[in-house]
């Protein structure tokens, strides 16, 4: 089978939107989390496959899109990319032959360069850089993290490093020297606000003014603060049958995030809103969609508020592309502020995806290779962004917020017009 049939068996098998399952066909969320994690379902899933009249579990879903549409497919992107959200260690560990592989990936899909975000400055930092720069130094730009735990207990909160005094001070040091060694941003991850723990046990809070400092450094250092706050609204409501992501969660209800242990979204948003508005002189992406992908017209008022605030698309197309019309007028109107990102390195075809949904009005297509779809029962429709919105998503504002970027794509465009030229 070759890779083009493949993609197409992957779109056959595509889930339909929940709203099109039939109750009577299918035992919806009849199985509910407990039931799945503590006991097995009394008949095996074999004789739960919907045939001759026999109930369907959820998981064993997979409608065939019966749809015959056009098809625009891409297999790169129309113009150079900057990937501004991946994860070059925690993906590829530090394996060289993966690395040059998905450094092919990128040449065959036009992705100039990848900002990976996963320089701990724990000392990581320094490994990352070797890995990535001894061989591609002009097609990565990195992130470092703040060392939090420091040599601190992982399960011991009051032992870590960010709980001394003068932390937010050293780290802001530690971000001068890195700056000065290349580094082109922070990262911070979700774990900040939603794991995170002070000495007495409540969480930390993602506003905390102790870390005032390492904010307002990055602003100092000329470098945009990428951060992670909260997580996808069905995440953060009860693993029931009216959540939207049930099948995810009940996959993973590690990832769930509802209840009295966990701050609500929206103090967590709240909360991250709070430090881009103290800081108006440090710029701020709001991974994921500033994680509000749900709430289009939300964020657009956040970005009308926070001039400093900017947002980027990874592992969001499924939520954009399930609400394309709005999603088009919403990326157009803040096209100046919107990064391209996508979470991977994933397999190539996820990319192939990325470009279909910003490039074409296709209709009706699977937002992941992956079956069932990793985040949410549904399928998207592309947004045909008019080129000057493509240029400025895929490359421009990149190029014109991150130290590094600017210079990389000019050598990639150079490169790539010298091979077409005679
Ligand atoms: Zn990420």
């Amino acid at each position: 089978m070759n890779p083009h049939d493949k993609h197409k068996q992957f779109h056959r098998f595509i889930v339909a939107k929940l709203g099109q399952i039939t109750g009577q066909t299918i035992l919806f969320g009849f199985f509910a989390l407990g039931g799945v994690l503590q006991a097995q379902p009394p008949a095996g899933p074999e004789l739960l496959d919907g045939r001759a009249g026999r109930e369907l579990l959820l998981k064993n879903f997979r409608p065939k899109n019966q749809l015959r549409l056009t098809e625009h497919r891409r297999r790169k992107a129309a113009f150079p990319v900057v990937d501004v959200h991946t994860h070059f260690f925690f993906k590829l560990r530090s394996s060289e032959q993966a690395l040059d592989d998905y450094v092919a990936v990128m040449d065959r899909n036009n992705i100039a360069l990848c900002a990976s975000l996963d320089g701990n400055l724990n000392g990581r930092l320094s490994e990352h850089m070797g890995f990535l720069w001894n061989r591609y130094r002009d097609r990565f730009v990195i992130f470092a993290n703040i060392d939090w735990r420091g040599d601190g207990r992982e399960d011991d909160p009051a032992s870590w490093a960010c709980h001394r005094a003068g932390f937010a001070q050293r780290t802001a040091q530690q971000l001068a020297v890195a700056v000065e060694k290349g580094v082109s941003g922070l990262k911070v991850f979700k774990r900040f606000g939603l794991e995170y723990r002070n000495p007495d046990g409540s969480l930390m809070a993602v506003d905390d003014p102790r870390f005032d400092p390492i904010w307002q450094a990055c602003g100092k250092l000329g470098i945009p603060v990428i951060i992670h706050t909260a997580d996808p609204a069905a995440f953060f409501e009860p693993i029931d049958e009216f959540n939207e992501r049930w099948e995810e969660l009940s996959r993973h209800p590690d990832w769930s995030f509802h209840g009295d242990d966990y701050p609500s979204r929206k103090h967590l948003l709240a909360a991250r809103n709070r430090i881009v508005a103290k800081h108006p002189k440090t710029q701020f992406i709001g991974a994921h969609v500033a994680n509000n992908p749900e709430d289009l017209a939300t964020v657009g008022k956040w970005l009308d508020l926070y001039p400093n605030l900017w947002i980027e698309t990874a592992s969001r197309i499924s939520e954009l592309g399930r609400q394309p019309y709005t999603a088009r007028k919403f990326l157009i109107r803040y096209s100046d502020r919107i990064l391209f990102g996508t979470d991977g390195p994933w397999p190539e075809p996820r990319l192939h995806i990325n470009w279909r949904f910003f490039e074409t009005a296709d209709e009706s297509f699977a937002y992941s290779e992956k079956v069932p779809p990793p985040q949410g029962m549904w399928q998207i429709h592309g947004v045909h962004l008019p080129d000057h919105v493509l240029r400025k998503l895929y490359f421009e504002n990149a190029s014109r917020l991150i130290p590094g970027v600017k210079e990389r794509v000019m050598k990639f465009r150079a490169a790539r017009e010298s091979k077409v030229k005679p």
